[in-house]
């Protein structure tokens, strides 16, 4: 019967379990067993998810910035649709930065307790905040300094250098997209191949996920000595992050389509029910894509040529819910763990959610890896995803039915803009002129 759970019920199922281990643990005195032998094979799931996340982000941006080959012939559409894209995905992680300030969901987590974990990481976080001041005396730029790798091998053997990564995989496949031909196909064509390689060793990590996060738990419940202060805390960062969500979709969206997107915002809604509901239920905007497009076409009367084009690059590349539940996600951990995060680093969670959520594949809990790149790019310790993956799937369902929303809004504005909007069957030579 276990085999037939999905896997998010297992994760689930896994950190419940883990939970009420740590507790007996803790008062039958299994501490020091706890430790030895339940703790390791939550470290070693750790460290397979921070195994790939490097190779991850890689392949996915080059494979998604290398697929927009159409971009240098459609500049105007494609440059229309990336800027938008851009600007609302840094949209969305300020919401969720504003919102995770504001509500402080980690701070509710007893204050002994944070000096206990403030001294336990207390090594890792001097260094950084010692870079960090290193940082404030440097020239304002020095961010975009060390933006640039100057040796791609020793970026790659540090995990928090994932920026550097970033920026290398971005001149790359600005680099393939500029040189067409027969030889560079063959480098595209293999990167798609190791795309679907990463995605299944994704995969594979994943199914060892219900044993991590039950030996993840048992221990952090252990280490909190049973304290449930840390559960109060989980509620307030799930209201957090819903909080965002849900005002992106009824907010947001609905203004912007109001403002620029030429169409009724309850016609707006109406018409893209039925995608929200299928990217609710399967939590993947990459299997939602056949309803969005439908949807988008036929109910928001957007062009064949323009839906055609607009979203499945969103798919790949525009994740609004995404960006915003990192940047929750990330200051909720640093909250938790007591770290007091700069202006600078609170920026840098802006700009790496932007990143991570385009290199985010859009399947179930694309985005949990890509958490790892956000934390390491202001020295989060990676532990931290122990205490939200359990809680991960509605909060996925929930960010999915926002990730495509923000597809769905931002292909009636390029269809607006373009003067491709109520079209039912669009003329053969506009489907060309893309
Ligand atoms: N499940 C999300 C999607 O498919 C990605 C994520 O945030 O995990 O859009």
């Amino acid at each position: 019967m276990l085999k037939k759970l999905p896997l998010w019920a297992k994760i689930f199922l896994g950190m419940g379990l883990g939970v009420l281990w740590g507790l007996i643990a803790v008062w039958a005195g299994w501490e020091t067993f706890t430790v030895d032998w339940i703790e390791p094979w939550g470290t070693i799931f750790l460290r397979l998810l921070k195994l790939i996340a490097v190779p991850l982000i890689f392949v996915s941006l080059v494979k998604g910035i290398s697929s927009l080959t159409d971009i240098t012939k459609l500049s105007r559409i494609g440059l229309k649709t990336i800027v938008i894209y851009v600007i609302t995905t840094v949209f969305a992680a300020t919401v969720g930065l504003t919102l995770v300030n504001l509500m402080k969901p980690g701070s509710v987590f007893p204050e002994e307790k944070q000096e206990e974990y403030r001294q336990k990481f207390g090594g890792q976080i001097e260094l950084r905040q010692e870079s960090a001041r290193e940082i404030e005396e440097y020239s304002p730029l020095q961010f975009f300094v060390d933006m640039v790798p100057d040796n791609i091998f020793l970026a790659a053997g540090d995990n928090s250098k994932m920026l550097q990564i970033i920026f290398f995989a971005i001149l790359f496949s600005i680099a393939l997209v500029l040189v067409p031909g027969k030889g560079t196909d063959t480098v595209k064509s293999f990167f798609d191949g190791l795309n679907d390689v990463i995605l299944k060793m994704v995969d594979l990590i994943m199914r060892f996920a219900p044993i991590g996060v039950f030996a993840l738990m048992a221990a952090l419940v252990v280490d909190f000595s049973g304290d449930v202060g840390i559960f109060k805390a989980l509620g307030m960062y799930m209201v957090t992050v819903v909080t965002g969500l849900i005002f992106l979709i009824l907010v947001f969206y609905p203004v912007v389509i109001r403002i620029f997107g030429g169409i009724r915002v309850p016609d707006f809604l109406r018409g893209i029910l039925p995608a929200q509901l299928v990217a609710f239920t399967t939590s993947s905007s990459a299997a939602t894509l056949p309803v969005t497009l439908k949807q988008v076409t036929t109910e928001l009367k957007v062009s064949k040529s323009i839906a055609n084009f607009v979203l499945p690059i969103g798919v790949t590349i525009n994740m609004d819910g995404t960006s915003c539940y990192q940047a929750i996600a990330a200051v909720f951990i640093a909250q938790v763990f007591g770290i007091e995060l700069t202006l600078a680093q609170q920026m840098t969670i802006v700009l790496t959610a932007t990143l991570a959520s385009i290199g985010t594949p859009g399947i179930p809990s694309g985005s949990i890896v890509m958490l790892i790149i956000v934390l390491h790019s202001v020295g989060l310790p990676v532990e931290g995803l122990a205490l939200i993956i359990g809680v991960d799937r509605p909060l996925d369902m929930l960010r999915t039915v926002v990730n495509i929303t923000g597809d769905s809004t931002v292909s009636s504005l390029v269809a607006r803009s373009e003067n491709e909007l109520g079209y039912h069957d669009e003329p053969e030579e506009s489907e060309a002129s893309l």
